[in-house]
């Protein structure tokens, strides 16, 4: 049987990317989404005809109870766990912190970072081998695993003027991987994350900037934006054993931004 692996946010982008890359090497994958399910479901038909099977699973995974059904209805219809990919995640429009709403950034962090403390506490329950997979275990596994955290290269550089909210969201993506990584690094399980910087995809359009990777790609010291199929090659690196020392770490793929 092969590794099963949850992408969040599985239905565009980088994690569509990193679910089709996942396939060739080897994972079955569930893919996870919120709004797009034919998108979602066009991902997992491509995950099926490289030969894995895969799961199509709506879930917000800014909602706690819709988290904990996800990952039931995994365990149901496929079965342990062993790699998780939090990639779900969303911008706001470009503006200072002295005009933004509460309701934006309880938003921000609901999505980006509570939906990432939600599914790695329900991967951590399924994965780790504390007491040998204690009566908590919702699938009698505790045999391991990885999982990926999407971060930003934001969390470095603040985005002053265009999502403050955002980057010290990433910020708290960074701070998370550490400190879980170091939790359970002794029970089987490592953390990593990866921090994009300019990559093309539609997440600069739901921010109301269509161009903004393309506008700033003369910043980056490589000149030029990266694609989803760059970030997925250093996800699926990072789900891999050929990175099985490789824990707490930020990988950044940023072009050398
Ligand atoms: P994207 O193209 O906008 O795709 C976002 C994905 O997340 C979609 O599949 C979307 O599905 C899903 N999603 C959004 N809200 C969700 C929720 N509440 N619950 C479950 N799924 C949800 O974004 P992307 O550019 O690929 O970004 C992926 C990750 O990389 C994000 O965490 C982002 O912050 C990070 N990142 C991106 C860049 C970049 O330049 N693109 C740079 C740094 C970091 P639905 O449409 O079905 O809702």
């Amino acid at each position: 049987m092969n590794p099963i692996l949850l992408v969040t946010g599985g239905s565009r982008g980088i994690g569509a990317a990193t679910a089709r890359l996942a396939a060739t090497r080897g994972w079955d994958v569930a893919v996870n989404y919120t709004r797009d399910a034919a998108a979602a479901s066009a991902v997992a038909a491509e995950v099926r005809a490289a030969g894995r099977r895969a799961w199509v699973l709506q879930a917000d995974v800014a909602d706690d109870a819709q988290v904990v059904a996800m990952f039931q209805a995994l365990d149901r219809e496929a079965g342990v766990l062993a790699g998780l990919v939090n990639n779900a995640g969303v911008v706001d429009v470009a503006a200072r912190v002295d005009e933004m709403s509460a309701a934006r950034w309880q938003r921000m962090f609901a999505i980006n970072v509570f939906g990432t403390f939600a599914c790695s506490r329900e991967a951590v329950r399924r994965m780790s081998t504390r007491d040998g997979g204690g009566p908590w275990k919702a699938t009698g596994g505790g045999r391991g695993g990885v999982i990926v955290n999407l971060s930003s290269a934001a969390a470095r550089l603040g985005s002053p003027g265009q999502y403050v909210d955002y980057a010290a969201a990433k910020g708290a993506i960074d701070v998370f991987t550490l400190g879980l990584a170091k939790e359970v690094a002794a029970e089987g399980v490592r953390v990593n994350a990866v921090r994009p910087g300019l990559i093309e995809t539609e997440i600069h359009a739901s921010g109301g900037q269509p161009d903004r990777a393309r506008q700033l790609a003369p910043q980056v010291p490589m000149q030029r934006t990266g694609t989803a199929e760059e970030v997925a090659a250093a996800i699926v690196w990072l789900l891999s054993d050929e990175s099985s020392y490789t824990t707490a770490s930020m990988l950044d793929v940023a072009g050398g931004r």
